[in-house]
């Protein structure tokens, strides 16, 4: 399971000042340095971890934990409240355009999810009534459109593709065109992802941005990669103004670091996350929830 390790450590830390009756200034350092550690062992980004730490011990000091009758409690309350935080706060809905279509534009490394990642918005949307169409802009792996057309007759919503030798900046344009004329009220474009990040994939991604304006521009990253999907999404969001993040494969056994920095590190909310490859609706991220289910 995602986070077992940092969750059952932080649960340890916890665990300790909880059961003590009296807790001295030494115990809360002592506990602070143990989620240091454990936060740098689940691959969350050193500079992240500083600053968190930080927070959390000047909340700490403000609130005068030590006079409270049960300062283990207390502690635990401001680390939750501070990892809610770190991952946004809030939840972050996703977009929607003044006038319909919303177009929202996917992006990411092969391998990332992206087309999965794709059905399943398109699903959540499904289920939320509205009329998504998918766009299959990725021409370059083989078996992409494939891919996105049997994923699409899977959940019933239309794929809109004009095969492998036209560009992606093309087919973007025109299937927005079709989904305008046919009353489509969001539009998934799906793109092609490289192994890394290179010029030509940047250079393409920002034609299509700018053919269609995207009002919602997502990086899909593998949380599995921990600090290289940080890496990766500080790269794009440098390239193209990402307006946030899908998380994937949160079903595997990620460390966390990646959820717990990205947001953090470039500014882009976490939107989504995703789990395993059957194609179920996409899940809204919840900062609060993630942040209650690592501590336990
Ligand atoms: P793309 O190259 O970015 O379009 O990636 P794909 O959508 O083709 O996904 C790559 C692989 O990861 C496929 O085998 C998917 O089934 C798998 N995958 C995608 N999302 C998830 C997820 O959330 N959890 C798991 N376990 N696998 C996923």
């Amino acid at each position: 399971m995602a986070f077992e390790g940092l969750s059952s450590r932080l649960q340890n830390v916890f665990g300790k000042l909880r059961g003590k009756g009296k807790v001295s200034e030494d115990d809360v350092n002592e506990a602070m340095r143990e989620v240091r550690l454990a936060l740098l062992e689940a691959d969350v980004n050193f500079k992240v971890v500083k600053d968190f730490i930080a927070k959390v011990k000047e909340r700490a000091v403000g609130l005068e934990v030590m006079k409270s009758f049960t300062p283990g409690m207390v502690v635990v309350d401001i680390v939750n409240k501070e990892l809610t935080e770190l991952m946004g706060g809030t939840q972050s809905k996703l977009a929607k355009a003044n006038k319909p279509p919303t177009v929202i534009l996917m992006a990411g490394l092969q391998g990332a999810g992206k087309t999965t990642s794709t059905a399943k918005l398109a699903k959540l949307l499904l289920k939320d009534k509205h009329k998504p169409l998918m766009i299959a802009g990725d021409i370059y792996r083989p078996a992409a459109i494939k891919q996105l057309q049997v994923l699409g007759e899977q959940i019933g919503v239309p794929v809109f593709t004009l095969g492998d030798q036209t560009s992606p900046v093309e087919i973007a344009r025109q299937g927005l065109q079709l989904a305008k004329e046919n009353g489509h009220d969001y539009v998934i474009i799906d793109t092609a992802g490289r192994l890394h990040i290179d010029e030509a994939l940047m250079a393409e991604l920002r034609q299509i941005h700018e053919a269609t304006k995207p009002d919602e521009v997502l990086l899909v990253v593998d949380a599995m990669t921990g600090q290289e999907a940080v890496n990766v999404a500080q790269s794009f969001h440098s390239q193209l103004e990402l307006t946030g993040v899908i998380l994937t494969k949160l079903d595997g056994d990620t460390r966390g670091g990646a959820a717990l920095s990205v947001k953090a590190v470039t500014g882009c909310p976490i939107k989504f996350a995703a789990t395993g490859e059957k194609i179920e609706p996409l899940e809204p991220f919840h900062p609060e929830r993630m942040a209650s289910r690592i501590l336990g």
